[in-house]
């Protein structure tokens, strides 16, 4: 027997589950199917987000720091400990915990949404017809008015560098390590690369990074890429650019990596591998040949601007779509499918999608970078504001880093904002709010921020664009 729905949702990440509670706090009869498994075989929602990447990977950073601070800069600031000692099973454990209670959040959340959570894998056959071929075995039929994919990604695997399980390891093995490791090799120097090699760092690990762009960080603005490059440096990541992976030979307990850089070919030994080198979308047997779902080569499923593939009544969101690989992307695009399944008028600007990486110092940006629009030709400029200038990061005793803000030289309108320093993960919602309505750099130097925080550092900066920041000699001053 067929079960109908008006939506049904294949995929319990970020992107699927806000969809799915979307659609049902609207009043639409929705299920949401997903077949993720976690350690101990039992289906739970979240996606890789809440199970294997986002939110495991910001409790060991946070865990980690923790344990940092406590070793090398409690004792400055007037706190005498005795050498910490690190339990990393009881740091494991910690982690576990916080995503099995978010884990069964979400499920809660669907229940009292109303939203029918189908364990098992999901397959979009012909006219919105789905097939959910559950744990058990069993397969149930499922027809909606209208379907949301939401199938995520997966990690891209190198044929270089293997994956065995325990020696060469995804992201999610590197989340999971059972002692750290002494020297802990690292193939990509992306975002994910950054956050597990300052975990392992922290922990005490050596850690070498292979990236083979010569250059660091390329979607970051130049100016902050340097400055990270610099600060990474001087924690010990050593990070080689224009490394190219030729082969990894694994042995019972080490990994010999041979690349190649400018300067010719080199072997490097060692402990665990990670392979971080970008991910994928995860559409493989998404969809039956019968459905007619356009993907590109990449195995991207096509969209429009507003989530639509070109089945009539079936959105895509999330990883599985273009645009930047992030949770909070796929949730509004997420909650924009959801809203148009219901009849209603949604829209992502895609022009204000903050982004973060979780390292020490943090770096985070929303808008053009200073090298887009110099080759978009767009006249504007820039006002920056260093946290060594700011009270707050003193006391914190974090004044490493900077807000940048770029401005349109003719409408002073905000075209991007870059930080690299303490809390910008949490500073960069400031900056895309004021994207989002439309702020000019005079707004932002105008509006009221307490003092004395690290978000000073964002009007601070704004009035840099004038050449007026209080704080910090500009270059030029301006009456
Ligand atoms: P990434 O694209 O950020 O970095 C991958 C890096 O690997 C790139 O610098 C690339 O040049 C390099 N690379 C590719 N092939 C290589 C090779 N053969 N040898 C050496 N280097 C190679 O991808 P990622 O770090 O794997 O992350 C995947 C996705 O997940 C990204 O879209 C990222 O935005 C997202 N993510 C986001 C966060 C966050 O928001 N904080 C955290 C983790 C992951």
């Amino acid at each position: 027997m067929t079960e109908r729905y008006n939506v049904v949702v294949i995929g319990a990440g970020p992107a699927g589950y806000t969809a799915a509670i979307r659609a049902a706090q609207l009043g639409l009869k929705t299920a949401c199917v997903d077949d993720w498994r976690n350690a101990g075989r039992e289906p739970v929602p979240g996606g890789t987000c809440l199970n294997a990447g986002c939110i495991p990977s910001k409790t060991l950073l946070e865990s980690s720091e923790l344990y940092a601070h406590a070793r090398e800069r409690a004792a400055a600031r007037g706190v005498q400990l005795a050498a910490p000692v690190l339990d990393l099973a009881a740091m494991m454990a910690h982690k576990d915990k916080v995503v099995g209670e978010l884990a069964r959040g979400i499920a809660a959340l669907f229940k009292a949404n109303g939203v029918a959570w189908l364990p098992g894998r999901g397959r979009l056959l012909r006219a919105r017809q789905v097939e959910v071929a559950g744990h058990d075995g069993a397969v149930t039929a499922l027809a909606a008015d209208n379907v949301i994919l939401a199938c995520g990604s997966a990690p891209v695997e190198l044929k270089d560098a293997p994956l065995t399980g325990d020696l060469i390891v995804d992201s999610a093995g590197a989340l999971a390590f059972a002692a750290v490791p002494r020297r802990l090799g690292v193939i990509g120097a992306g975002v994910i690369g950054l956050e597990l090699g300052s975990v392992w760092r922290r922990l005490g690990s050596e850690v070498v990074l292979l990236e083979a762009q010569e250059q660091f960080l390329t979607m970051a603005d130049e100016q902050v890429a340097g400055e990270a490059l610099r600060q990474f440096a001087a924690q010990g990541l050593d990070i080689r650019l224009g490394a190219r992976v030729l082969g990894c030979e694994a042995d019972a307990a080490s990994v010999t990596v041979r690349y190649q850089d400018r300067t010719g070919a080199h072997t490097e030994r060692f402990d665990r591998l990670v392979v971080a080198v970008g991910r994928r979308p995860a559409t493989q047997g998404l969809a039956a040949e019968e459905a007619g779902l356009l993907l590109d080569e990449w195995g991207l499923i096509h969209v429009d601007e507003q989530c639509r593939t070109n089945l009539p009544g079936v959105y895509a969101v999330g990883d599985a779509v273009r645009g930047p690989m992030l949770a909070h992307k796929g949730m509004a695009e997420g909650a924009m499918a959801a809203e148009l399944c219901a009849g209603r008028a949604a829209r992502v600007n895609y022009a204000a999608i903050p982004a973060v990486i979780y390292t020490r110092p943090e770096i985070a940006w929303v808008g053009k970078t200073g090298q887009e629009l110099k080759r978009a030709g767009v006249d504007h400029r820039a006002g920056v504001f260093p946290f060594a200038a700011s009270g707050r990061a003193r006391v914190a005793d974090a004044a490493a880093g900077f807000v940048k803000v770029l401005a349109d030289a003719a409408t002073d309108r905000v075209l991007g904002v870059h930080m690299i320093g303490p809390q910008c993960s949490e500073l960069i919602a400031s900056a895309a709010l004021a994207m989002e309505f439309g702020a000019a750099g005079a707004d932002l130097a105008l509006t009221m921020f307490p003092h004395p925080t690290l978000s000073e550092a964002l009007s601070e900066a704004a009035l840099a664009l004038e050449g007026r920041a209080i704080h910090a000699a500009p270059a030029k001053r301006k009456p």
